[in-house]
């Protein structure tokens, strides 16, 4: 019995060392994360938080800085240069109670195969693309629009996609590029092209749709938060003494447009126009401690603008909640 015994501890103690022998790391290779959806309760609102994916920007793209400031700014944020300034690209998708509502869309495959996993993650969060019935637009930039089709077809087959007039108009009119200066007009007719391939199973059905200041949609106020693009738009909605905006692309960058708001970004159509926006709104958001949902902020994207001084801000994101 006693040997029994003895045989049985030395085979568990073989198989345990054998198991951890398995078990150890053969690379150091970064695993897959999880999905990269976040849910996030408004009142009776529910938010879910879709990543797209994760994007680096050269830091030369800063404007009105110096290099130097911008390294020294990342540093204080221990926010690692090796592959340029990280960034994420979020989109939300809002459950009002009534209306299953996508704000932004993620990039699709317009920028790279790092970037396209809003349906994937809309997917693995519960919901089907059938089930949405309203996009809004804060502009129709690539990383914005072009997760709403696939190769001519409609991912949202249900949905009715929304932008501002003013978005619409300078993106659309076939008179823009000849207003542009020159070294300008090859990018725009790039974003164009796909601008046009996103939208067009929307516009086949009268889905695509404009509004102007003023309008709601489905509960949502518009704010026109133009400088970034020319009919830029931000979306607000309130539930339970909660109100949540869907700030679009006022900001880029958690760090150095945090710690220097006044600084540009290369994408800025209107440079001066875009800082005094965000001037403004982050003013006001510090002030009236509104929740933030935003699409190049480390995801997911939700959180509040805080200032010390009312001249340079911090991110608070919000706190995971399982
Ligand atoms: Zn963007």
């Amino acid at each position: 019995m006693k040997h029994l015994y003895l045989t049985l501890i030395a085979l568990t103690l073989s198989s345990t060392i054998l198991t951890a022998k398995a078990a150890e790391p053969t690379t150091t290779q970064a695993q897959k994360q999880v999905a990269g959806y976040y849910q996030y309760q408004a009142g009776d609102i529910q938010i879910t938080a879709l990543l797209d994916g994760t994007n680096f920007m050269s830091p030369s793209l800063f404007k009105d800085i110096q290099q130097q400031q911008v390294h020294e700014i990342l540093k204080k944020y221990y926010a690692d240069q090796d592959k340029g300034v990280q960034t994420s690209i979020n989109a939300f998708l809002v459950n009002t109670g009534k209306s299953l509502v996508l704000v932004d869309s993620g990039a699709a495959s317009c920028f790279g195969a790092h970037l396209g996993s809003v349906l994937t993650n809309l997917k693995a969060s519960g919901y089907q693309p059938e089930q949405v019935d309203t996009i809004l637009l804060t502009h129709l930039h690539p990383d914005h629009v072009c997760g709403i089709s696939k190769d001519g077809k409609a991912n949202f087959p249900n949905a009715t996609v929304y932008v501002s007039s003013d978005e619409a108009n300078y993106w659309l009119d076939p008179k823009q590029a000849t207003k542009l200066p020159k070294d300008k007009q090859a990018g725009y007719e790039g974003t164009v092209k796909h601008i046009k391939q996103a939208i067009a199973p929307y516009q086949a059905k009268q889905r695509f749709k404009t509004y102007k200041l003023g309008d709601d949609i489905q509960g949502f106020k518009v704010i026109n938060t133009a400088g970034h693009t020319p009919g830029h738009f931000s979306y607000e909605l309130k539930s339970k003494g909660e109100s949540i905006v869907f700030i679009g692309d006022i900001v880029h960058s958690h760090t150095v447009q945090f710690d220097r708001p006044e600084t540009a970004i290369e994408y800025d159509i209107d440079p001066k126009k875009a800082v005094e926006t965000r001037l403004k709104q982050f003013a006001n958001f510090a002030k009236n401690g509104q929740t933030i949902a935003a699409p190049h902020l480390p995801f997911p994207g939700i959180g509040h603008i805080y200032s010390a001084d009312g001249k340079s801000y911090q991110w608070i994101p919000i706190h995971f909640k399982d």
